[in-house]
């Protein structure tokens, strides 16, 4: 077995050492019942009470109100680019989008395949997405204008969001409580896990009760937000154990780093140690406009494509991982989420300038 990997994987990803531990340590009894949490049926009190309680500490550390509900789902990102349109829409009906690459294309194909009157009032493809853009204009009858957070395989985030008349759908995928913002500006925010918040098979969404209001009737059950919202998160079988894991991140993040303005500090500080480097460094390249670089996803490249495999190569024999782009796009990537710590960027940068010295 390696003694440590650094892991900049870009989801699923890193998961903090200690809660890995913790988990161990409880897989064979959860709470002294001598049950396995792998083991509760889905309708026992004990996985009741998890559910509610992760759903209350999402909504503490996103300092909602009691204007939302909080609900975990399945299917991912992916049905929520399916289910938004068909909940908050009727066919022919407008809908806004704003296209910031790869995710927010698969939205916008999804209300398309359902018909509505979509409208792409701002898109950064010019530039091969290497920025948000911040001219643009929603149409006062649109019934949602839907965002990307933070565009992970573009290494693009939204520093200041948009301000409109209507409701704002955002997906928050890749970086929820990753920084303190005002989450309550949104009506709807998902994100599915495994980026900042859990292990893959559950989706965070948090819905504001009176967006709630105005979905769509005759929608089958199961892909209507109100089965979900009305059932607690338990209208079918719930991904338990991926759920207990949100909650077990939950609580490292409230009370090992201590909340999410300490976790924004200190992602803050990994972004700049590594964008500085590449910056000073005449070797790597970061072509992401400066005041839209994201602080969880770090897109660069080397001077060739030679050079991009090489630096993957030379990094897996230092038990460095996860730090080739995205297949659509090429070049390199260091996701830096929530659980990849400072020391482990402070790895990566040291190995970056050695990597300068022997090729540069
Ligand atoms: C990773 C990611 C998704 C993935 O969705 P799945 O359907 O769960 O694979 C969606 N949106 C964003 C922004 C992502 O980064």
């Amino acid at each position: 077995m390696k003694s440590k990997t650094y892991n900049f994987s870009p989801g699923p990803g890193k998961l903090p050492r200690s809660v890995l531990q913790n988990i161990q340590n409880e897989l064979l009894d959860f709470n002294n019942s001598g049950m396995s949490i792998m083991e509760f049926g889905h309708r026992t009190k004990q996985i009741e009470e998890l559910v509610n309680e992760t759903a209350e500490r999402v909504k503490r550390l996103m300092k909602l109100d009691d204007n939302y509900e909080v609900i975990f789902m399945q299917g991912g990102g992916c049905i929520q680019f399916v289910m938004i349109p068909m909940n908050f829409s009727e066919k022919g009906e407008k809908v806004d989008y704003i296209d910031t690459g790869y995710w927010t294309t698969k939205a916008i194909e999804e209300a398309e395949i359902l018909e509505r009157d979509v409208k792409v009032i701002a898109s950064s493809a010019d530039k091969e997405y290497n920025y948000i853009p911040d001219n643009f204009k929603t149409r006062p009858e649109a019934a949602y204008l839907h965002i990307c957070s933070n565009n992970t395989i573009m290494g693009t985030q939204w520093h200041n969001y948009p301000k409109v008349e209507i409701p704002v759908v955002i997906d928050m995928s890749s970086d929820i409580l990753s920084r303190a913002i005002d989450y309550s500006a949104f009506d709807l925010v998902y994100a599915h896990a495994q980026k900042t918040i859990g292990t893959a098979g559950v989706t965070v969404v948090a819905i504001k009760k009176s967006f709630l209001k105005g979905i769509q009737k005759g929608l089958p059950n199961m892909l209507d937000y109100n089965s979900h919202v009305e059932k607690k998160s338990i209208f079918h079988t719930p991904p338990v154990f991926s759920i207990y894991v949100v909650w077990k991140m939950l609580y490292w993040l409230e009370n090992e780093i201590g909340g999410v303005d300490k976790m924004e500090t200190i992602n803050n500080k990994k972004a700049k140690l590594i964008y500085d480097f590449i910056d000073s460094s005449g070797f790597f390249k970061c072509t992401v406009e400066s005041s839209s670089r994201s602080i969880m996803n770090v897109v660069f490249r080397a001077p060739t494509p030679e050079f991009d495999k090489t630096f993957v190569e030379d990094a897996l024999k230092e038990n460095i991982v996860g730090v080739e782009g995205h297949r659509s796009v090429g070049g390199l990537r260091a996701s830096i989420y929530n659980p990849v710590s400072l020391e482990d960027v402070e790895v990566l940068v040291s190995f970056m300038k050695e990597f300068v010295r022997r090729y540069g």
